[in-house]
């Protein structure tokens, strides 16, 4: 399952211009387009927070206020599909503003750009519940971001703690798939202190930080309004 593994993915992003790429497992990752580079574990780490942030922080929120507003408590538990690979890219677009500080006029560009070069993921389109062209959908997809990266008590406290106990009980589930299918023989103690890892880990994410956004976005290409004025 690709679940959370940008090295699962079909395809990566460039963060300077916005192109779409296979993704060839190399390091550093290089845009054919522009030329721009960046370590594959860099990418990882921006990349890991915003499939987070789009399958938790958006996806499982969304369904879960559904429910509080359509019965005012939460009764139900999902197991959602895969985040979408094209939101995931245009999480990373948001956090370059969020945490990175890059002016929200250039995010929204850069999201722009992901999303018309989203034919290089077509297959992946249609997973997308939600159309960002609508400027009101982004600036919610936007505020969902930031709010799950940095501003977690401006959620519904019930809906926060459902979104928590999904990221606690994945977790906990993964690692005990990756004992299995690793075939390791450990003692009882073994495996819950394995387990107990993988749940702080959970807890406390290695987060991007502002530094890790320098020069993102720096070569996306001139919108059409652009075009006409030069
Ligand atoms: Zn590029």
């Amino acid at each position: 399952m690709a679940k959370m593994n940008p090295n699962g993915l079909s395809h990566m992003v460039c963060f300077s211009c916005g192109n779409i790429f296979p993704n060839e497992q190399k390091n550093p990752i290089a845009c054919l387009s522009c030329g721009y580079e960046i370590k594959a574990e860099m990418y990882r780490k921006i990349m890991k927070h915003a499939m987070c942030a789009v399958y938790y922080g958006y996806d499982y929120r969304k369904v879960y206020e559904k429910q509080i507003a359509n019965n005012s408590l939460i009764t139900e538990r999902y197991a959602l599909v895969d985040p979408s690979t094209l939101l995931c890219f245009c999480a990373a677009a948001a956090l370059s503003g969020i945490i990175g500080g890059i002016a929200y006029d250039c995010v929204k560009k850069a999201i722009k750009a992901i999303i018309s070069n989203g034919n290089a993921i077509k297959q992946d389109i249609g997973q997308s519940r939600i159309y960002l062209f609508e400027s009101h959908e982004l600036n919610t997809f936007i505020r969902y971001i930031r709010q799950y990266s940095i501003d977690r008590d401006e959620i519904d406290s019930g809906v926060l703690k459902e979104i928590e106990d999904e990221e606690i009980g994945w977790a906990a589930s993964s690692i005990t798939t990756e004992l299995i299918f690793r075939g390791v023989t450990l003692t009882e103690e073994e495996i819950r202190e394995a387990i107990h890892d993988a749940i702080h880990d959970a807890k406390n994410p290695d987060r991007p930080i502002k530094d890790n956004f320098v020069r993102f976005w720096e070569s996306l290409p001139a919108t059409e309004e652009e075009s006409n004025n030069a």
